[in-house]
């Protein structure tokens, strides 16, 4: 169906314009909620998996509310296939682990329910009310010290049970609180999302620049809407976004890190990109990416990475934050390393010591997980490999596990300059050849850069060290590679 058609027939349904002012009053759960029958919407259950329709469904038999809420809605209202499905129900997380075997509690600023049936594992949030500043009273409401606010209005807990349309309000953006209720299949919304959908913008429940600070990943999620569904920011949600750039400072690195990821490993990272740079965030959540971006081939590089992303999530092809780590973080690595061989330090050693440094530079920011940091590490390490082309190292080579992400990076490289153009035509020759081919190649290759040879040669007698020297400038150690190890990041609530 035409996702505009009838997002407009949806809008008619609504009565239309919500009045403009107001934004704060539709915080508090007195708006009648507009209920759309399944007969005038496009959402089926044929686009809903099995493991969210199961929970959905065992919730509801067990007599709680269960409706689908978020992205599960909203992207199938565009036209587009959701990437995951989030539930919201009145049942308690305790209830909801009686209800399903599978099911685990997580989460301590926010918990919620994750309930798993084979690979898929589904959020269940119960509905939480909005927090309330203290002149709207509520002194007699014991369960409000579960909400906890820091002085400068960011939410540090968010536990406190509610309604439908309390949990409505207390969400970020009008299309993500739609909801989908399993109860009737009909489409409930408080918010006037649906206007919102059928008009491709973006607008903050309640009053932007208090929403914003109650958690400041929200303007990340602004930004990452904006380019991912095509839509524009409402200029009452856009206007107080700079001014509020510094709060991300505030914001657990883990969590800046896990909303970075999610920008940046999206199909439409390449422009979310642009809207980081745009507002200042490339250089405050990553410093040294920011110092180097007007130096070639940075740029080139991390376009390419970006580019290929998204071309590989299109494809539904895995996608490795570790790979895009890499190629943001490769020109400043390796002029932490350049710096550290012209104090006389050997190349290898070189760079695990510029990557040490460069992550913990960056850890204040944004924080990432150990296993990534591997990774990336093996990544960079594996590029002076890909130019010793001579005797049994390039055979050893093929067999290692970061292999292909390694050579991935080496053609991004090659695209932008910064390795030699032939170099992953002949490594993709001889990752194929059979038999003599290899040989063949090996003898044709040259062998190698005269300054690492020399340097392997005298570690090896001196203190039978490790294998090659990362050479400087072109052809120094680098790595990447798309395909290993995703990450699911997992969203949740406010
Ligand atoms: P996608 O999963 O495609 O990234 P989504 O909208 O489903 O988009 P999730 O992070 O999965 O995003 O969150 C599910 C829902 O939870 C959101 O749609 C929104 O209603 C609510 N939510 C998530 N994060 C926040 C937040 N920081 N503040 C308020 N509500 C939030
Ligand atoms: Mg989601």
């Amino acid at each position: 169906m035409d996702a505009l058609a009838w997002g407009r027939k949806a809008a008619k349904i609504l009565g239309l314009s919500r009045p403009e002012g107001g934004a704060e009053s539709r915080r508090r759960p007195h708006i009648e909620a507009v209920r759309i029958p399944r007969a005038e919407h496009p959402i089926s259950r044929k686009n809903v998996s099995k493991a969210a329709l199961r929970v959905l469904y065992g919730l509801h038999e067990a007599g709680y509310q269960a409706l689908l809420v978020g992205g599960g809605v909203r992207d199938q209202l565009l036209g587009l296939s959701p990437k995951d499905f989030d539930i919201a129900t009145d049942a308690h997380p305790e209830d909801v682990k009686r209800v399903f075997r599978r099911c685990r509690l997580i989460g301590r600023r926010f918990r919620l329910a994750h309930v798993r049936f084979g690979d898929e594992i589904i959020e269940v949030a119960t509905f939480r009310a909005a927090p309330r500043t203290p002149d709207e009273g509520d002194e007699d409401e014991a369960d409000d010290t579960r909400h906890e606010l820091d002085d400068s209005g960011r939410i540090l807990r968010d536990n406190v049970y509610g309604n439908l349309e309390e949990d409505a309000v207390r969400r970020d953006f009008t299309i993500n609180a739609l909801y989908y209720d399993i109860a009737d299949y009909s489409i409930v919304d408080h918010v006037g999302g649906m206007e919102d959908i059928a008009a491709r913008r973006l607008r903050l429940i309640g009053d932007p620049e208090t929403r914003y600070r109650e958690d400041p990943v929200r303007i990340l999620r602004a930004l990452r809407f904006a380019a991912k569904l095509d839509f524009h920011i409402d200029p009452a949600a856009r206007k107080p976004i700079p001014a509020l750039i510094p709060t991300l400072l505030d914001v657990p690195p883990a969590r800046l890190f896990d909303e970075l990821q999610k920008m940046l490993l999206c199909d439409h990272a390449s422009e979310c990109f642009a809207q980081l740079e745009s507002y200042g965030l490339v250089k405050l959540l990553l410093p040294p990416v920011a110092a180097h971006l007007e130096t070639p081939p940075t740029r080139e590089l991390i376009m390419a990475a970006l580019r290929s992303t998204e071309e590989r999530v299109r494809a539904d092809k895995p996608v490795s934050p570790a790979f895009l780590l890499a190629c943001l973080l490769w020109f400043p690595v390796r002029q932490l390393q350049d710096e550290l061989v012209g104090q006389g330090m050997p190349p290898v050693q070189a760079l695990a010591a510029a990557s040490d440094t460069l992550f913990s530079q960056l850890a204040s920011r944004v924080a990432m997980p150990r296993r990534f940091t591997g990774m990336v590490n093996e990544i960079w390490q594996l590029q002076h490999r890909f130019l010793q082309r001579r005797g049994k190292r390039p055979l050893r080579l093929l067999e290692h596990k970061r292999y292909r992400a390694a050579w991935d990076f080496l053609e991004l490289r090659a695209q932008v300059g910064d390795a030699e153009a032939e170099l992953p035509g002949w490594w993709e020759q001889f990752a194929a050849g059979q038999g003599g081919e290899r040989e063949a190649l090996q003898e044709d290759a040259p062998s190698g850069p005269a300054p690492a040879r020399k340097r392997r040669r005298r570690r090896r007698g001196g203190r039978g060290g490790r294998s090659g020297g990362q050479g400087g400038g072109q052809g120094g150690g680098q790595g990447g590679g798309q395909g290993g190890g995703g990450n699911s990041g997992g969203g949740g609530g406010g």
